[in-house]
C-alpha cells in the first residue's frame, strides 16, 4: 500500500493501517517532499481524537508533552450573532434532563419566566473554561467532573513527527521524493505506481491519496469531481500567524468574526497560532492581513502566510484503488476544527471496509456514502454559523444572512424556529447540545418550546437548575488551572516556559 504525502492526513493513515494491517506480508509505504511541505495548520481537534490516540496505544501526557499541546473544552465565538455578542460552545451537555425532557427545554420555558441563568452557567465545560480551570475526568469521575468533554490543541507538525514514529515502528517506510508521474493500468484505471523524480518507480496495489491540496490521484489523476460549496462558505483565504504567548494558555479556541470572515486563536504551550479566514470576494488581502495583526495578544513570531482553499469536497472519496484522505478529499473551512476528525473518520472507515482483491464496488460505494453523509453534516453546522446571523455590517454578512442553505440545514432551522426540536440522524457528528449552543449563542430564538416540558413543576424545574448552577461552579473553581494541570500531569514539555 502506498500513501502519497506526508502531512497530518499521510502520517496518522501510516501509523493507524500499518497499527492494524501490517502482518509481516503487507508492505506500508509513505512518499512525501521536503521540496513540497505540508500545509503547515490545523491545530485545534474534537473530542474524538482522544479515541484515535488510544487505538495506537499513545500516551495522552507524552502526546501533549510531544506537540506541546494544550486541552481544549470548546470554542469561544465572540461577534457573531451581533457584533459584541460572545457565547460558548462547549464539548459535553448542557444541564441534566430531567423526566426525560430535554434540558433545553425546560431552559427556555424558564427563560420565558424569567428564571433561567445563562445558558453557559449549565455547562461544565463553559464554567471551567471561562474560568480557565480544567481537569481529565478519571474513568471513576462523577458527575458533574464526569462531564468534562475535551480535545486538545497542538502543534501539526509535531503531531505528524509523532505518528511518524509509531508507523515506523509498526514497520511503515517513509520515502523521500517528488512524485512527478503516476501509472495507470491501461485496462482497469487503477494507479499502478508513482515514479519519483530521477526515474525511481514505487508500485502498489491500494494508493492513499495524501497530497493535500494538490490531489495528486484523486483530482489531477482520476479526474474525480470537487463538488463547489463556496456559495454557502465563502471563505476562500486564510492568513496565519504565530505570536509568543503573553499569558498561561487557555482551555479553548476563540473564534472572533470579523468584517468578512473570522480569526481564530489557539494556544499551545509554546506559542500561540492565528488565522484570518476570510473571503476575497469580499475583503482585499491587504485589509485582512491588517485586520489579523491588529488583533493579536501577542508578538508574532512568524511571517504571516496566506494559504487559498475552496471549500467543498469530491464526489467521490474512493474510487478506482485510490482513497483520499485530508485536504485531496475536500475541505471544510476550520471554523469547527473538523478537518483532523474528518481524517481520522476516513481512516476508520477504511479499516472497517479494508478490500480484498479484487476490491468490491459494494465496500467502495458504502465508504464514498458514509463519507459523503458526514461531510454533508459537518457543512450544514459550520454554514449555521454564517446563516444565523443578524449582522448586516458589511456586504459579507448581508450575503451569508440572506443566502439559501441546503435544503437539510434549512429544515433543521425551521423545526428548531418552531419548537427547539432537533433530530440527530444517522451517525450524525454534532449532536443536540452543538445545535442548541449555536441557535441560541447566536439568537435563533423558538417561537414556543415543546409543550412536554409545562408538565414538570415550574418551580422545582427553576431549584434543580439552580442546583446544577451552583454545583458547576463549585466545582469548577475548586478544578487547577488549565497550565497547573499541565504540569500536575506531566503534559507540560518545557519547565522553563511554563513559568509564564
Ligand atoms: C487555514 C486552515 C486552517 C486549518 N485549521 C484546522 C484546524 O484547526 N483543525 C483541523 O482539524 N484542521 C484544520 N485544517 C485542516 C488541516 O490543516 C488538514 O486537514 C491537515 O493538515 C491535513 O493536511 P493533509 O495532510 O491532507 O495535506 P498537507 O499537509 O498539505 O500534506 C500534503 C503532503 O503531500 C506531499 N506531496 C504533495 N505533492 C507531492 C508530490 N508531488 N510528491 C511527493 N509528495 C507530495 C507533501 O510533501 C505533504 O507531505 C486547517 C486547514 C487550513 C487551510
Amino acid at each position: 500500500m502506498i500513501i502519497v504525502g506526508g502531512g497530518t492526513a499521510g502520517w496518522m493513515a501510516a501509523a493507524a493501517l500499518s497499527r492494524f494491517l501490517n502482518d509481516g506480508r503487507r508492505k506500508i509505504i509513505l512518499v512525501e517532499s521536503d521540496d513540497i511541505g505540508t500545509v503547515g495548520v490545523g491545530e485545534a481537534t474534537i473530542p474524538p481524537i482522544i479515541n484515535f490516540n488510544q487505538m495506537l496505544e499513545i500516551n495522552e501526557n507524552e502526546f501533549l508533552r510531544a506537540t506541546r499541546g494544550t486541552f481544549k473544552l470548546g470554542i469561544e465565538f465572540v461577534n457573531w450573532g451581533r457584533v459584541s455578542d460572545r457565547y460558548f460552545h462547549p464539548f459535553g451537555t448542557f444541564g441534566h434532563d430531567l423526566h426525560g425532557i430535554s434540558f433545553h427545554q425546560l431552559w427556555l420555558r424558564a427563560h420565558r419566566r424569567g428564571e433561567s441563568g445563562d445558558l453557559g452557567k449549565h455547562s461544565i465545560s463553559t464554567v471551567a473554561a471561562t474560568m480557565g480551570r480544567f481537569a481529565r475526568p478519571g474513568p471513576e469521575a462523577k458527575p458533574p467532573l464526569r462531564e468534562i468533554f475535551y480535545a486538545f490543541h497542538l502543534d501539526a507538525s509535531l503531531y505528524a513527527r509523532l505518528l511518524r514514529s509509531v508507523a515506523e515502528k509498526h514497520g511503515a517506510q517513509r520515502c523521500e521524493g517528488k512524485i512527478v508521474k503516476v501509472r495507470r493500468h491501461a485496462e482497469s484505471g487503477d494507479v499502478e505506481a508513482v515514479e519519483l523524480e530521477g526515474g525511481r518507480l514505487i508500485a502498489g496495489d491500494i494508493f492513499l491519496d495524501c497530497s493535500g491540496f494538490r490531489g495528486l490521484l484523486m483530482g489531477k489523476t482520476l479526474n474525480v469531481d470537487y463538488e463547489d460549496w463556496s456559495h454557502w462558505l465563502p471563505t476562500d483565504r486564510a492568513i496565519a500567524v504565530q505570536t509568543a504567548n503573553v499569558a498561561p494558555p487557555v482551555p479553548y479556541t476563540r473564534a472572533t468574526a470579523h468584517g468578512a470572515g473570522w480569526q481564530w486563536r489557539i494556544p499551545l504551550q509554546h506559542r500561540t497560532g492565528n488565522g484570518h479566514v476570510f473571503s476575497s470576494r469580499y475583503m482585499e488581502e491587504d485589509a485582512a492581513h491588517r485586520i489579523l495583526l491588529d488583533n493579536l495578544d501577542g508578538e508574532p513570531i512568524t511571517e504571516p502566510r496566506t494559504l487559498s482553499f475552496r471549500t467543498g469536497m469530491r464526489s467521490q472519496a474512493w474510487s478506482h484503488n485510490v482513497v483520499a484522505l485530508g485536504l485531496s478529499s475536500g475541505f471544510l473551512e476550520p471554523l469547527e476544527s473538523t478537518s483532523i476528525h474528518l481524517i481520522q473518520n476516513g481512516i476508520q472507515r477504511l479499516l472497517a471496509l479494508f478490500p480484498d482483491k479484487p476490491i468490491s464496488p459494494l465496500e467502495r460505494d458504502e465508504y464514498n456514502r458514509g463519507m459523503r453523509e458526514l461531510y454533508e453534516d459537518v457543512r450544514d453546522f459550520v454554514i449555521l454559523h454564517y446563516k444565523a446571523t443578524q449582522r448586516d455590517d458589511t456586504e459579507f454578512w448581508r450575503y451569508v444572512r440572506d443566502m439559501d442553505v441546503p435544503e437539510t440545514l434549512a429544515r433543521k432551522m425551521e423545526l428548531w424556529r418552531l419548537h427547539a426540536r432537533v433530530f440527530r440522524e444517522n451517525a450524525e457528528l454534532f449532536s443536540l447540545p452543538s445545535w442548541v449552543a449555536v441557535m441560541l449563542g447566536q439568537n435563533i430564538w423558538p417561537e414556543n418550546y415543546d409543550p412536554m416540558a409545562d408538565s414538570l413543576d415550574g418551580a422545582k424545574v427553576a431549584e434543580a437548575m439552580r442546583d446544577m448552577r451552583n454545583r458547576y461552579a463549585d466545582v469548577a473553581a475548586r478544578l487547577p488551572t488549565h497550565a497547573e494541570f499541565l504540569r500536575m500531569s506531566r503534559a507540560w514539555a518545557d519547565p522553563v516556559a511554563s513559568a509564564i
